[in-house]
This record gives structure tokens, C-alpha cells and sequence, in this order.
């Protein structure tokens, strides 16, 4: 076999799988149809070249018996190309149908003809180039014609019908048709540079081979709902390089004469420069490739990242969605788009944003066949899909009727996790484009996004009321203990007086026994007020309210005097010494003394509850640059690393069990940080579990 015969071969293998891959692909449309037929007459053709080629000299015979094949190939050719480019152009031209009719009747009639040796086109084989082929009869130039007018009216009728697309999917499919024309035109140069003396080898089949490939690919991916071929880059370049390569290794099979590297030497080093260039070049060839089949996938790639930095950035759904539809309206040009959501009781979903001359009224009940389908499938659905797939079965009729009821051709589902939160509904596209797989991915990716937004929305929409609700509980918390508070307050304030009246003997007389149980009177009392007053504290800090300092010149020496006297009793009781420590004499300062031994004193009460019997307690302060810093230090049960930030909290116990020892309302700490930073300084703790604490707070002197 030599290349003539291979690539002959390759012709007619290749055409005989695209007729039916092209055919398979959907057997009901025109142009599958069409082009299945002319691709057929092709394939018979090139089998009959491919025959006569391969008969060995002076077997005449069984050449001949190779030229029918051929001959009916040929003869429908003019026709049935005309035919397909009608289908493709979907042209309802009457002329032009009837000029269809015509070509039909005129292969026929060639055919008939030829059959009958009447006005034979093939009167002889004879044996030329090492193979056979046939000799033209009179009919020839007639038949040349015919084919000479079909190819370029048919051309031209292909070229009127690309100018009138708007879809840049459409103009696409006229790019690939006439890309693969002037390659093969290209190649049938060959067959003509031959009849005119040159000496070359005839690549017009493969030229053939071409622009069928080409055409093809064309429906194919007009159809792309129904197959999704994808040529990579790479896959383009390598071809490329290898087709020619294999020209130049053959170097005297394309240019017999021209040129002439009769060394194999000579030969791999052009092959070695040819790869180098395309190297230097590839990237160009490459953006050429992307450009001519990726277009349309870029072009929504560009738009998809636009679309979806657009979502990320929006939370105004009202804003948001109808700016998303308007973009896809604009690729795609759908008749309308509606996105329709989720109803807020749940009971259906209804075309809130809408664009285009869609139905304003669509609605769809949440427990409709197609609503389950979606969620149960979680992917788009096209209206012709009950019918063609089998799955439907059983809901075929459900599903037609929901998107009857939306009037849908296509719908996308709008999921976050297993919930179906709304519906893009599609109309059916401008013109008569279908939607494509790259169309359907960007949409998908488009709906996955807006559906994650807008349910982020909602979550924040909800967080934001119930945080208002929260609030306001908060509120009414704190005037309600406001309110106990003061009512407590008042007769507390009655009791203690009382009690300081009895003592003070107003009354009469009193025994030791009474003044002893007074006095416990008088203690309670007095910790009972303490207690009130920090729950006053409390809910007016949280009312926002601000202290009103009572500024004065405060002796911090007398300070700590008085509140030592005042806890003096108690530690002597528990076992445990109190200390000053002023290490050296500090100036009065101006500040608000009452506030100070509030601190301190709530300090000390701490330090006092959580010291065991035998402990020392110190009490003390220093100048620290512009500030005073206090201290209270214990010898106490001391506080663990993680619960030291968590002390100053409201309510914050570290042992907060039923079962506590120590007593207390978590509220001590609280009020006095809040304090000192009334007062414009800063309170912490330093402590080591077992060993002890210290707390520390600074208060400003200027
Ligand atoms: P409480 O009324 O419970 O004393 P506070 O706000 O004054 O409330 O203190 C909060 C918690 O901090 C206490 O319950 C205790 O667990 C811890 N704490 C405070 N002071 C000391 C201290 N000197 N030694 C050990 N733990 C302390």
C-alpha cells in the first residue's frame, strides 16, 4: 500500500464513522440526516477510489467492477451536498427546494444514464501512477457543470446565512464549515496544479476528509446538548506538527520535483527545524486554536467570574438577582428568565425577579413532580427531556405539566444542601438556537453560587432579627432588675436604721445578748445592701448608663487604713493577717475616693473568702509613671491560667457548682473593672493556682 492508498483508506474509514456518529447523535434532526446522506455518497465514493486503486495492473476486469461504487458516490455528490446545506441554513426557500429536487434528478439521471451507456461520465479504467483510474466519457463536462454550479451557489447560500446569525454559537458553527473549505480547498489545489503539468501527488481526498471533519464538528456541537466533543489545544498543535512532519518525511511524495532532499539526513534535520519553529510559535497557535474553537467557552468563562465576583459581592438580593439574570439574558438570549424562589411558607415557588416575556403569574406548588425531580436529580432539565429519556417513566406526564405550568424549556435548580431554593427558568432561545453544554455548565455553576448567597442572606437577615429580639429580652431583663433592686432597696434601708436606733438605745435599754443579735442584724444587713447595690450596678452598666465620678483628693494611706479596720473582724475570725504595704509615701491624688474603696473593698472580700486559715493578705500601692497602681495580694487557693481573662465576666464563678463552697454572685469582679476603667485605668491578675493571686489595677493621677 503506499500513502495514496493509506490515506484514501483513512477517507473513506473516517466519513463511514462520522456519517453514523453524526446520525446516532440524534436521528430525528435534518441535519444529522442530511449530512449522514452526503457523507454516505462520499463513503462510496472513496471505496471505490480505494478498490481501483488496489487492483494490480492488467486486471481490467476487476477494475471495472470497482466503478459503480464510485460512480454512485460521485453522482449524488452535487445533490446531497446541496441538500445538507439547505438543512443547515434551514432554508425554506421554494426555488431553492425545487433546485434540490432537481440536482436529485439529475444524479439519477446520470446515474441511469451512465448504467445504460448512453451518456456515459466513466467509459474506461486505464492503468496511470501505478494504479487505476477511470477514463471521463462525454457526459463529463456536464457533469462538471452541474458540480460547478451546486458548490458555490450552495457556498454562497451558506455565507448569506452566516451574515444573518446574531448567536456567537452559531457564527461559530459557520467558522468551522468555512475553515474546513479553505483547508480543503488548499488541498484540492493539488489535484488541479496536477492537471496542469506539476507533478504532485492528488491530496484532494484528503482535503475531503477535512471538511467533513470540520463540518461534523459543526453539528455536533450545534447539537452540543447531545454530545460534548472537546479538542484540546494540545491535541490541535500535536496534530499539527505531526501531519507535517509526515509531509516533509515524505518529502518527495508532496513535492515530487519542487523540491528535492533526497537524503535522509537532510530530511530529519528540516523535521528537527519545522518542531523548533512550531515550538517558537506554538503559543500563537495556540491562542489561534483557543480562539477559533473556545470562544464561546471563554467568552462565558469571562462572564461566569464576572457573574460570580458580582454574587460574592452582593447581599441585596433585590439588586443581586435581577443584575445575574440580566447577564445571562445577554449571553444567552433566552426568550425570558425568570428566577423563581422559595415562597416564605414554603408552599411554592413563584417568579420573583423576571426578565424578558416570560409569565409574571408562574407558579409552581412545592410538591410538584418537577420540584421533586430537581431536588432528586439536583440538575437542570430541558423540556423535551420526559420524552427522550426513560427515566421519566412514571413521571413523565408530572414533570411535562410542571413545565407546562411554568411554560419552561429549561429549568436549573437553585440548591443549598438537600433544599431546593429556587428555580432559573429558561424560556426557549431567540432565534432557533439550542442551549449548549458550556451554556448549561456556566448556568449550573451561576445557580450554585447564587443559591449559596442568597441563602447567606437569609441566614443573616434572620441572625439580625433574632439579635434585635435578643436584645430587647436583655432590656427587659435589666429594668426588671432594676426595678427589684430599688424596691429592695428602700426597706432594707428602713431595717438597717431600725436596727441602728435599737443599738444606739432610742428605745430603751438593751442586754448584751441584744446587741450581739443586732449586730448580726446589722451584718447581714449591711452584705444584703452590698449585694443589691452591685445588682444596680449591673443593670444600669448594661443600660449604658456612666458613672458620675466624685472627684476629691484622696489620701490613699487613710484609705487603706479604714478599709482594714472594716475587714478586721472578719480575718481575725478566719485566721488570716492583714498587711499594708506602702513602700514609699504617695502624694494625694485627685480621684474619686469612694469608687477606690469599692474596688479595694471588693477585692479584699475576695481575697478574704478564698484565703485558708493561716494565710496573708496585702494590701498596697505604688507610684507607676502617671498612675497609681494598687494591689491586693492573698496567699489564697489561687486562679488557673484559662480562667483568668473569664473572672471579670458577668456571672463568672470558677467553681460554679450546686455544691460551691465559697458563696458569692459572680458579680463582684465585674462591677469593680467596670470601675476602674469609669475611672480611666486598668485592672488584672496575676495568680498560680495553689500559691495565690494578686490583682492589680492602676488608676490615672492627672
Ligand atoms: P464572687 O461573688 O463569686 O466572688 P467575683 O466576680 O468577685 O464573684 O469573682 C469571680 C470568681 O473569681 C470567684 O467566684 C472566684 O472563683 C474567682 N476569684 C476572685 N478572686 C479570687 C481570689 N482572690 N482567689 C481565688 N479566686 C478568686
Amino acid at each position: 500500500m503506499n500513502l495514496y492508498q493509506i490515506s484514501l483508506a483513512l477517507v473513506v474509514l473516517f466519513n463511514f464513522f462520522l456519517a453514523i456518529f453524526v446520525l446516532s447523535r440524534n436521528v430525528k434532526a435534518r441535519v444529522n440526516r442530511a449530512f449522514c446522506l452526503y457523507s454516505s455518497f462520499l463513503t462510496a465514493w472513496g471505496t471505490g477510489m480505494l478498490a481501483l486503486s488496489l487492483v494490480p495492473e492488467g486486471q481490467k476486469e476487476i477494475a471495472l467492477w470497482c466503478v459503480p461504487i464510485l460512480h454512485l458516490g460521485l453522482v449524488f455528490l452535487p445533490s446531497s451536498f446541496f441538500h445538507f446545506v439547505l438543512a443547515i441554513t434551514k432554508d425554506e426557500n421554494k426555488f431553492n427546494r425545487r433546485v434540490c429536487r432537481l440536482a436529485y434528478l439529475f444524479s439519477v439521471f446520470f446515474l441511469i444514464s451512465d448504467r445504460l451507456g448512453l451518456f456515459v461520465l466513466t467509459s474506461d479504467v486505464t492503468f496511470v501512477f501505478g494504479s487505476y483510474r477511470i477514463v471521463r466519457g462525454p457526459s463529463a463536462p456536464f457533469f462538471n457543470l452541474f458540480f460547478l454550479f451546486l458548490g458555490p451557489y450552495g457556498t454562497y447560500l451558506l455565507y448569506r446565512a452566516s451574515q444573518a446569525v446574531t448567536s456567537p454559537l452559531e457564527k461559530n458553527r459557520y467558522k468551522y464549515l468555512f475553515s474546513g473549505m479553505v483547508v480543503s480547498l488548499f488541498f484540492a489545489m493539488t489535484n488541479i496544479v496536477r492537471v496542469m503539468g506539476v507533478k504532485v501527488s492528488p491530496l484532494g481526498h484528503i482535503g475531503i476528509l477535512f471538511l467533513n471533519f470540520m463540518t461534523a464538528l459543526a453539528i455536533v456541537r450545534y447539537r452540543l446538548m447531545d454530545i460534548n466533543i472537546i479538542i484540546r489545544p494540545g491535541l490541535v498543535y500535536t496534530t499539527l506538527t505531526a501531519f507535517v512532519t509526515t509531509l516533509w518525511l515524505s518529502g518527495g511524495f508532496f513535492f515530487e520535483t519542487l523540491l528535492d532532499f533526497q537524503t535522509l539526513f537532510a530530511r530529519i534535520m528540516t523535521i528537527i527545524i519545522i518542531v523548533f519553529l512550531f515550538n517558537i510559535i506554538r503559543e500563537r497557535i495556540q491562542l489561534m486554536v483557543d480562539k477559533i474553537f473556545y470562544r464561546e467557552k471563554y467568552e462565558l468563562f469571562h462572564l461566569q467570574e464576572k457573574v460570580t465576583s458580582e454574587i460574592a459581592a452582593g447581599y441585596d438580593p433585590d439588586i443581586l438577582v435581577p443584575s445575574v439574570l440580566k447577564e445571562i439574558e445577554a449571553a444567552l438570549h433566552p426568550r425570558f428568565i425568570s428566577a423563581m424562589l422559595l415562597s416564605s411558607d414554603r408552599r411554592c415557588y413563584f417568579a420573583r425577579y423576571l426578565i424578558g416575556e416570560g409569565e409574571k403569574q408562574a407558579i409552581l406548588p412545592a410538591d410538584d413532580p418537577l420540584v421533586k425531580w430537581l431536588v432528586r436529580e439536583k440538575r437542570e432539565i430541558f423540556s423535551e427531556e420526559p420524552e427522550e429519556n426513560p427515566e421519566f417513566n412514571g413521571f413523565r406526564k408530572g414533570v411535562k405539566e410542571g413545565f407546562e405550568k411554568i411554560m419552561a424549556k429549561l429549568v436549573v435548580p437553585l440548591i443549598y444542601g438537600y433544599e431546593l431554593t429556587g428555580i432559573f427558568n429558561l424560556g426557549k432561545k431567540k432565534g432557533e438556537g439550542y442551549y449548549t453544554y458550556n451554556e448549561i455548565a456556566f448556568l449550573n455553576t451561576i445557580a450554585k453560587e447564587l443559591a449559596l448567597t442568597l441563602e447567606n442572606t437569609r441566614l443573616y437577615a434572620d441572625l439580625k432579627e433574632r439579635t434585635a429580639e435578643l436584645e430587647k429580652a436583655n432590656a427587659a431583663k435589666s429594668d426588671f432588675l432594676n426595678v427589684v433592686s430599688h424596691e429592695l432597696k428602700t426597706p432594707l434601708t428602713v431595717i438597717l436604721s431600725q436596727v441602728g436606733l435599737f443599738k444606739q438605745e432610742v428605745f430603751g435599754k438593751i442586754s448584751e445578748k441584744q446587741t450581739e443579735s443586732l449586730k448580726k442584724i446589722e451584718d447581714k444587713g449591711f452584705k444584703l445592701r452590698s449585694l443589691v447595690a452591685d445588682i444596680l450596678n449591673m443593670s444600669r452598666l448594661e443600660s449604658g448608663k456612666v458613672y458620675d465620678l466624685k472627684i476629691k483628693e484622696v489620701r490613699i494611706e487613710r484609705i487603706f487604713e479604714e478599709i482594714v479596720e472594716s475587714f478586721k473582724l472578719l480575718a481575725d475570725n478566719r485566721g488570716i493577717k492583714i498587711e499594708i504595704d506602702l513602700s514609699s509615701e504617695i502624694p494625694p491624688i485627685l480621684s474619686d475616693p469612694g469608687k477606690i474603696k469599692n474596688i479595694l473593698s471588693k477585692l479584699l472580700d475576695n481575697a478574704v473568702k478564698f484565703t485558708p486559715s493561716g494565710g496573708i493578705i496585702i494590701i498596697g500601692a505604688k507610684e507607676a509613671d502617671k498612675d497609681v497602681e494598687f494591689f491586693v495580694s492573698d496567699t489564697g487557693i489561687g486562679i488557673r491560667e484559662e480562667d483568668q481573662k473569664r473572672i471579670f465576666e458577668r456571672f463568672f464563678q470558677v467553681d460554679a457548682s450546686s455544691t460551691r463552697k465559697y458563696g458569692g454572685t459572680g458579680l463582684g469582679l465585674t462591677v469593680a473593672s467596670e470601675l476602674v476603667k469609669a475611672m480611666g485605668g486598668k485592672i488584672w491578675v496575676e495568680s498560680r493556682l495553689r500559691e495565690g493571686s494578686k490583682f492589680i489595677f492602676t488608676i490615672p493621677t492627672k
